[in-house]
This record gives C-alpha cells, sequence and structure tokens, in this order.
C-alpha cells in the first residue's frame, strides 16, 4: 500500500526538483537541493524512509571527496541556504502552485544530530507555507492560448555589485530608490551631455591639422551613450520591461531584466508599484535546453524574446509579461501527434 506521507513528500521533491532544473546549477546550494530531492525520489521509489543522511549527500556531492570532511562541507554550503531560500522563495511558491497545484512550497529542512559521535545532520523534504500575497496569482492564460513555451521568473542571477547595494534581498525597490532608478538614465544622459559640451569646448580651437583623434573619439562614444540611454529610457517607460543595465549586471550576465511589478491586496486593490530585478527562463520546446530572455535586435527590433541557450539564433520564442507565454518566431511549429 503507498503511504499518503510519502507520496506528499514525492510531490514536494518531484515539484523541487523541476523548479530547480530551470537554474543554471553553478551554485553550490543549488546543486545541494537538487541531490537532496534526487535522493528522496530514490529512497521513495526504494521504499526507505525518505531522510538523507550527510554521508550519503557527501559521496553524491564530491564523489571524491574524503568522508571525514562531510560535516565541514556540507555546513559551508548550507550556510548559505538561508540567504538563497529568502531571494527564490517567492519564485519557488508561485512554480509550487503553478506548475505543481501545491498549496505549500518545497523546501529542504536540516535535522540537526544530537551530537553523539558519529551522528551527522540529516535532511528531508519538506512543504513551507506560502505568503499569498507576495506571489503572482496562477497563470489563467496558459489554459486559454496557444503556445509553445511558458516563462517562468526564477531569482537566479548574478547581479552587479551596484545592484546588491541598491536592492534589497529580493531585488525589489520601492520608495525613493524605486523612482531614483527609474531617473537614473537621467542622470546618466546629464553626465553625458556634460561630457560632450566639455568635448565640444575642447575642439572649438583645433584645426585640421592638430585634431585630436582621441577626442573626437571620445566625443562619438559620448553621443552613442547618450542616444543609447535615451532610447533604454523610453523603452522602460512604455514597456515597463527592459533588459536592465550592464550596471547592474554582473560580468557574462545578460538576461536580467527590470521591470516594474503592481502590487495588489488580496481584495485586487492597487497597494504600490515596485521595480525589480528577476530573470524569466523556460524550456525550448525543441530542443530541451534554458530560454532566457534576451534583446529581439536586429531581427525582432524593439522586443525581448526568449533565445534557446543551444541554439539562441534559431530557437526564438516570443515573450509576453502579462501572459508569460510565447510562440516560436522562426516559422517552425510544434507538429501535433495524430494518430
Ligand atoms: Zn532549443
Amino acid at each position: 500500500m503507498e503511504n499518503i506521507q510519502d507520496k506528499s513528500i514525492e510531490r514536494l521533491a518531484t515539484c523541487l526538483q523541476s523548479y530547480l532544473n530551470l537554474q543554471q546549477k553553478e551554485k553550490a546550494e543549488i546543486k545541494f537541493l537538487a541531490m537532496v530531492a534526487r535522493l528522496t525520489l530514490q529512497k521513495i521509489q526504494s521504499g526507505t524512509d525518505p531522510v538523507i543522511n550527510s554521508k550519503e549527500l557527501f559521496l553524491e556531492l564530491f564523489p571524491m571527496g574524503d568522508v571525514k570532511n562531510t560535516s565541514t562541507k556540507l555546513a559551508n554550503i548550507w550556510r548559505n541556504v538561508p540567504d538563497f531560500q529568502v531571494s527564490v522563495r517567492n519564485r519557488v511558491s508561485e512554480y509550487a502552485v503553478n506548475n505543481c497545484q501545491l498549496e505549500v512550497y518545497p523546501w529542504v529542512e536540516k535535522i540537526e544530530s544530537d551530537g553523539g559521535a558519529g551522528n551527522l545532520a540529516k535532511y528531508r523534504l519538506i512543504g513551507l507555507a506560502i505568503n499569498k500575497a507576495e506571489i503572482a496569482s496562477p497563470n489563467v492564460y496558459r489554459k486559454t492560448l496557444q503556445h509553445d513555451i511558458e516563462y517562468t521568473p526564477v531569482q537566479d542571477f548574478k547581479p552587479s555589485w551596484l545592484a546588491r547595494i541598491f536592492f534589497d534581498k529580493e531585488f525589489e525597490i520601492i520608495g525613493y530608490k524605486k523612482w531614483m532608478m527609474i531617473f537614473f538614465p537621467l542622470v546618466e544622459m546629464l553626465f553625458y551631455i556634460l561630457m560632450i559640451i566639455v568635448l565640444l569646448i575642447a575642439l572649438r580651437d583645433q584645426t585640421l591639422a592638430n585634431l585630436s583623434l582621441y577626442k573626437i573619439g571620445l566625443l562619438i562614444a559620448a553621443v552613442w551613450f547618450f542616444i543609447s540611454t535615451l532610447r533604454r529610457f523610453e523603452r522602460f517607460a512604455d514597456d515597463r520591461i527592459i533588459i536592465t543595465s550592464d550596471h547592474f549586471m554582473a560580468w557574462g550576465e545578460l538576461s536580467i531584466v527590470q521591470e516594474v511589478v503592481t502590487v495588489n491586496d488580496e481584495n485586487d486593490n492597487f497597494l504600490y508599484k515596485k521595480v525589480r530585478l528577476t530573470k524569466y527562463v523556460g524550456i525550448c520546446p525543441i530542443c530541451n535546453a534554458r530560454v532566457e530572455l534576451a534583446k529581439g535586435e536586429p531581427d525582432f527590433p524593439k522586443r525581448i524574446v526568449g533565445r534557446c541557450k543551444e541554439s539562441p539564433r534559431e530557437h526564438v520564442y516570443s515573450f509576453d509579461r502579462v501572459t508569460m507565454l510565447g510562440n516560436m518566431l522562426r516559422g517552425f511549429s510544434i507538429q501535433e501527434n495524430k494518430q
């Protein structure tokens, strides 16, 4: 007979696993949580108690590791889990409600040992309460609109140090900082204008013979930056979502979006607006790779599109932040399995 409790733990583990699949698994804490979920599923399938002990977890994570280091190594990773939890819990909650039909969100709990010799900590899957006020309501469009891909917001990205100072732990801002954020491009533009004026004055008295190419170059760069900042400002004002400024992304990050989100209370009354950084990802229906948002240019100007990691120029999808759905933009369509 199937154990009801195991059944619900199985659902939690499956949900956590599929959520973490959307993340880039470079972070140690993501690998850690995904491994606990995987081992939990294995244990349920083999009919054993779904509690994971440190040693088996350690050996899966560090196959070459020395088991003597189990507690230290795992404790080092576990130390970062609470911060990671704060940054992703709303996203995991949304995923749990929307994609797994759960009332709680899946997470991992550490069971401390009672300290006896050789007694190591254990880990298990638990369901935690969802803060309904903080999460987006389930996607009502997915049933009514035909789509090729569904996007999920994940909090899995590398922000720059500037973004860490500016945004809170959940990468959201409200109040005066929100206005600073919105007007930050204006300050940037002012800086470029000043630069242009200074350079024009410096170039004024020069003749063709002693013309400084260096200053001309700087001038062209300043004009170019001014125009691109102006365009971004317009775009954000119109669309309320843009790929965020390079200032807020760590080196190598490309697809963090900055968006204005309206926060309503439980009765759908308007409370306030906030600006947040987030990342939307989906799974490519053609090749199963991760799809991330990117600028549509040059083929899809003024649009944010989803580009597959494996084939970023061919597996391209539309992105609609209202429906969180997208369709292929490259002409192929998924063939229905007609019998
Ligand atoms: Zn693909």
